[in-house]
């Protein structure tokens, strides 16, 4: 173990305006589902998408398939999804009913693919789930026009709090846009998620879904099943200090990715995180590097260990799972995802993160791979 301190992938930037809020919400007896701080964080998180509409739930997983069953979406529709992605993704449209179609992810921004999207679509698509991955946004409009319009476009947008397409906040582009507030997200309300929209009707029948099902004029009375996937209050006071300071975590993870474009990107020739073409912009939730492909990455990863850095390999492609190889998946000759996939790594990105830290990064990658 070295000397210096230990520079985590990720963690969470829990500040003194969190402290006054989470303290407010106790003190305020409102700890459950209601209260003022929900409300709050709903819009200020409406803002954030650029959305009419936001309803908050416990975690962005749910977010997803709460936002699949109000759709409509079940047993015998296809949706498709990035075959790189994390496995909520997937796992959400499981649990609806349905079946995940995985589609290949673009060389050059790590999104998935309008083209093969395209080639994907069948008369049982009822939906597709763009992944903004590490905070790059998909080309929403390239594949809007790709499935047409009969198919539900919903982002998500678990990982890109901030990033815009044409000038527009990621959230609010698709037909819904979804989000989490892990404690390694952008924001964080420790666990947590929400749905955005601008379709009034889609708001309401989520709102109604994620709390038991219960009509709003008559107690007791649930017409249909539903689930509780409220968010607490304590929770979204803590969500409502970390969007007053998102600006200030989307600047530092800018910074932070700037340093590391320099220090590796351009000081050690190895690819970083995407810059997607016109019309979008991305924010860092993590800065990744992608390793040589003859690289041994998990004795590059021991070695960083060992000098107090945590790196985090990529997620595993869809279709190298268990519960999804036998999915249907649409490729071109060779698979971009399992190749990001094998060859990624994300390193230490969080808000504390200096310029020195990154030479350090650098340095040691630098050894590690003999360059
Ligand atoms: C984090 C994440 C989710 C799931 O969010 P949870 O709040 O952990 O349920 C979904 N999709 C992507 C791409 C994510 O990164």
């Amino acid at each position: 173990m070295s000397e210096e301190a230990w520079l985590p992938v990720a963690e969470p930037d829990i500040g003194e305006l969190e402290e006054r809020y989470v303290l407010e919400a106790v003190r305020s007896g409102w700890v459950s589902s209601l209260g003022p701080f929900v409300e709050r964080f709903e819009r200020d998180m409406a803002r954030v998408a650029g959305a009419e509409h936001c309803v908050a739930v416990a975690n962005g997983t749910v977010a997803l398939h709460v936002t699949l069953v109000a759709m409509g979406v079940g047993r015998g529709d296809e949706v498709l999804v990035p075959d790189l992605t994390f496995a909520a993704t997937a796992a959400a449209v499981v649990h609806a009913g349905a079946t995940p179609v995985l589609v290949d992810v673009r060389e050059d921004d790590w999104t998935i693919d309008a083209e093969l999207a395209q080639r994907a679509t069948t008369s049982r698509t009822k939906a597709v789930i763009p992944v903004h991955l590490f905070g790059v946004p998909a080309d929403l409009p390239a594949l809007r026009d790709a499935v047409g319009a009969g198919v539900r476009t919903i982002e998500d947008a678990a990982e890109a709090h901030g990033a815009t397409i044409d000038g527009r906040r990621v959230g609010g582009v698709a037909d819904a846009g979804c989000f989490s507030f892990y404690g390694n997200k952008l924001v964080t309300t420790g666990e947590g998620g929400c749905v955005t929209t601008n379709d009034a009707p889609l708001a309401a029948r989520v709102r109604f879904l994620k709390d038991h099902a219960m009509s709003s004029s008559r107690r007791y009375f649930h017409p249909e099943v539903g689930w509780n996937y409220r968010l607490t209050n304590l929770q979204a006071a803590l969500g409502c200090a970390q969007i007053e300071r998102l600006d200030g975590t989307l600047r530092a993870r800018a910074a932070i990715l700037g340093w590391y474009r320099e220090h590796i990107e351009v000081g050690l020739q190895l690819r970083m995180n995407p810059v997607p073409s016109a019309g979008r912009s991305a924010v860092n939730w993590l800065s990744c590097v992608l390793l040589p492909v003859d690289a041994d990455r998990d004795a590059i990863m021991g070695l960083l260990r060992s000098r107090g850095i945590d790196s985090r390999p990529f997620f595993e492609p869809m279709h190298s799972l268990p519960p999804y190889e036998s999915c249907r998946r649409v490729t071109r000759d060779r698979s971009v995802a399992a190749s990001l996939a094998q060859r990624g790594l994300c390193l230490p990105s969080s808000n504390k993160i200096r310029e020195r830290d990154v030479a350090r990064v650098a340095e040691c990658l630098r050894y590690a791979l003999r360059l």
